[in-house]
């Protein structure tokens, strides 16, 4: 009894994993992107998954993309325990223009939107202890401008699907 513990301290423990783009412009400007996030989230912990269009791929890659990157995640989660999951897709992302060609900054935000309601939705199934916060990192050409929380639109959207497209089991959920 009170040694369930002992091989995992406090130091071990991250409180969260941050998904991001691996573009460089979120490290290149003034703003940086991990000080812009520790400043919204008041923490300073949090693992980092950084892929190309951050999120898209969970999404719109193939399944053993998608696989590898849920695997990445998997580790994480083993290892640190975190107790929030932070989503940071961008606008201007070229991961995304390579997906669906130029779009006004209104159109990338819809995507963006329903991205991330699908990966909130995905995650939770995986991992229902965890909470998901998700976030728009805003570009100017060269350089981050802004850190913009999206959670509450992102949560607004996921109760707009369907139940179906909540859950791809074939169970009905109580509401
Ligand atoms: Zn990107």
């Amino acid at each position: 009894m009170g040694t369930a513990a002992a091989h995992s301290t406090d130091a071990d423990r991250c409180q969260a994993t941050a998904f991001f783009c691996s573009d460089y412009r979120h490290w290149n400007g003034p703003l940086n992107i991990s000080q812009a996030l520790r400043s919204l989230v008041g923490h300073a912990g949090f693992d980092k998954i950084a892929k190309p269009g951050a999120i898209h791929a969970l999404v719109h890659g193939e399944e053993h993309h998608r696989r590898a990157i849920l695997d990445d995640l998997s580790d994480l989660v083993s290892l640190h325990q975190p107790e929030w999951i932070y989503l940071i897709p961008h606008t201007d992302c070229g991961k995304y223009r390579l997906s669906f060609g130029q779009r006004d900054e209104a159109e990338q935000r819809q995507q963006l939107i329903q991205d991330l309601a699908t990966v909130t939705t995905l995650i939770l199934r995986y991992y229902p202890l965890v909470r998901v916060r998700s976030f728009i990192a805003v570009m100017k050409p060269d350089t981050l401008s802004d850190l913009e929380e999206v959670t509450s639109l992102v949560a607004a959207h996921i109760a707009s699907l369907p139940s179906s497209m909540n859950d791809d089991q074939d169970h009905r959920g109580t509401d």
